[in-house]
């Protein structure tokens, strides 16, 4: 009975291709909206410069992972290079520079785990948050780029599911739910996996690319645009590629066991990684290995009762996907 069910669903599913790329063309940001990013980003460079002029700024995050939706907020990275930079000091002296040229709402959080700047720019409308020398951050952001430069059914993929995610309330690592991070890493890997592959292991070929940041050495294949066409011989379309991301996570994982690894293309053991146990707050309830920082676990913000609610909307979206004629709108439907 599965079967005929799980056939029937691969022949009619594809009638909704046309609304998911039509959810997908909606959420990609105008050219207007990315040139006032770059108008935002070289006032802060002017400004910056003034007070550290060997200091760069990086983008990173969605506005420069191609993988921002619309009217999304951007993510900047001051790269000074100084030996025992006091971050929270540079964010105080930053706050106040950017505080002196009209940007509104500065606020300097410099007891966050990660200490920012927060701004609004009433030029452009955008807000905008900057850290201090999270160079690991600019380094996966670029790798998140390189993969959607393969296959432009990650891109599709990818927006769907944060749009879900954000639609659905589990994109709240403060609730416990997952980043947008861990959600495309989550359809990278998903792509590597189809047989045939939709994506490769760019970190099991030879080496193009390769930087040290913070003792962590990233290395990994970043000439995408001589792949060519890669993942030409799986024909899955958007539709297929929802439904089977979804019933992954609601019915094929392996919980107990299984760490989804980017880095390897490959799913790994728990045992393998140590991450069987509780340490911590680090209960790896759903394991997601970082590509770079390897002993980091995306899932690791997730508890026991998180890890339910995550659950059960993988599995509310397995279910819309197989039965609902029109999933477009359950499917996104808010929380
Ligand atoms: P959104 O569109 O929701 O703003 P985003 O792509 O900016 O999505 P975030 O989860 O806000 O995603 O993360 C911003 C960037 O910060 C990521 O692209 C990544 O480079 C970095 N990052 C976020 N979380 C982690 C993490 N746990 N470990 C390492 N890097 C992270
Ligand atoms: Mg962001």
């Amino acid at each position: 009975r599965m079967y005929k069910r799980q056939m029937m669903c691969r022949r009619d599913i594809d009638v909704h291709n046309v609304p998911f790329l039509a959810i997908y063309e909606f959420l990609i940001p105008p050219e207007e909206e990315k040139l006032k990013q770059k108008q935002l980003v070289a006032l802060l460079e002017k400004l910056v410069s003034k007070e550290w002029p060997t200091a760069k700024l990086f983008l990173y995050g969605s506005c420069a992972n191609s993988f921002g939706v619309s009217k999304s907020d951007i993510d900047v990275c001051l790269a000074i290079e100084e030996a025992d930079v006091d971050k929270s000091k540079v964010i105080m002296k930053l706050a106040d520079i950017l505080q002196s040229d009209n940007l509104q709402n500065v606020q300097a959080l410099t007891r966050a785990r990660v200490p920012i700047v927060k701004l609004m720019d009433p030029v452009t409308g955008i807000s905008c948050d900057i850290c201090i020398n999270n160079l690991l951050a600019v380094v996966n952001t670029k790798l998140l780029r390189d993969y959607a430069h393969i296959d432009p059914r990650l891109r599709q993929l990818a927006f769907i599911i944060k749009h879900w995610a954000k639609s659905r309330g589990v994109n709240e690592t403060y609730h416990g739910t997952l980043s947008s991070y861990a959600y495309v890493l989550m359809c990278i890997h998903y792509l590597q996996m189809r047989r045939p592959a939709i994506l490769p292991c760019l970190q099991e070929m030879e080496t193009t690319y390769s930087v040290t940041v913070d003792d962590v050495n990233c290395a990994y294949f970043d000439q995408v645009e001589t792949l060519g066409d890669f993942g030409h011989h799986n024909r899955e379309t958007i539709a297929q590629l929802v439904w089977g991301f979804f019933y992954y996570w609601a019915y094929g994982h392996d919980y107990a066991n299984a760490v989804i690894s980017v880095r390897t293309g490959s799913i790994i053991s728990k045992r393998e990684k140590d991450w069987t146990r509780r340490i911590g707050n680090d209960r790896h309830l759903i394991c997601i290995e970082d590509p770079f920082e390897t002993s980091h676990d995306l899932g690791r913000v997730v508890d026991k009762h998180s890890i339910k609610v995550l659950r059960e909307e993988f599995e509310r979206a397995a279910e819309i996907m197989q039965f609902d004629p029109n999933p477009c709108i359950k499917l996104f439907e808010p929380y």
